[in-house]
């Protein structure tokens, strides 16, 4: 299998762990202020053979613990990456998945997973936003993905990053009501550059006073929140 982009190291994408991230590319959803644009399409990215992403780890073995699979949305090639998961966990490495959650019954059948970061894009009823083609079998797969996740003894957090109007503070609202007892929620503001929809580039993120806000709403349904503002 193919990646289409290899962060060789970082220190935030895997809490507490320094990790590689591996990108699979194209996405489910088309979400107008997603920044991977040139991932979504894929067409003018050099691939990453798996064969020397295995070399990078085994390379950098004494200073990495973790691998991120992000994407896009990585579960589109569910079947073809479980033998590269596995064999990444074979050399005694984490893993942890980045996922929106649309392909619930993909997800329950992964393996080798250490952590899931799920994205929750907005409140359910507002998914069409995001969504081109939301549907009741869409809503419910989002809604089982986060019940699995909860209940799965996996590591997890939720996470939503923060575009005015598409998520306002009765979204963030509605979102800790469905995930009320879950173990973390980060919120991320939201980067006006290099948008999907251009338009987007002229949105002006929220401020600090609606992330304070919003953590106690968080913190208030008992979920330990994560702010992710300014990068
Ligand atoms: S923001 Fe994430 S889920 Fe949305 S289109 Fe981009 S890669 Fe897909």
């Amino acid at each position: 299998m193919n990646f289409y982009g290899l962060i060789k190291s970082t220190l935030i994408d895997y809490p507490n762990r320094v990790a590689s991230v591996l990108f699979t590319k194209g996405c489910n959803l088309a979400c107008p202020y997603c920044h991977n644009r040139e991932l979504i399409d894929g067409t003018d990215i050099e691939p990453y053979a798996f064969e020397d992403i295995l070399t990078h780890l085994r390379k950098r073995s004494h200073v990495l613990s973790g691998v991120v699979i992000s994407g896009g949305e990585p579960l589109l090639y569910a079947d073809e990456l479980q033998p590269c998961i596995d064999e990444i966990h074979n050399m005694g490495y984490k893993v942890k998945l980045d996922t929106n959650g649309l392909l619930y019954e993909r997800l329950i059948r992964m393996r080798h997973i250490d952590f899931i970061a799920m994205d929750i894009k907005t409140s359910i009823d507002k998914y069409h936003l995001v969504c081109p083609h939301f549907t009741d079998s869409v809503r419910q797969n989002i809604i089982n993905s986060i019940d699995y996740i909860m209940q799965s003894g996996i590591d997890y957090e939720f996470r939503t990053t923060v575009v005015p109007e598409i998520v306002t503070m009765d979204d963030i609202s509605r979102i800790c009501g469905k995930i009320r007892g879950a173990k973390k929620y980060s919120l991320a503001q939201f980067r006006p550059k290099n948008t999907l929809d251009r338009s987007y580039e002229d949105v002006i993120p929220y401020g600090d006073s609606f992330f304070t806000q919003a953590k106690q709403i968080v913190e208030a349904a008992g979920i330990e929140c994560e702010l992710r503002v300014g990068y």
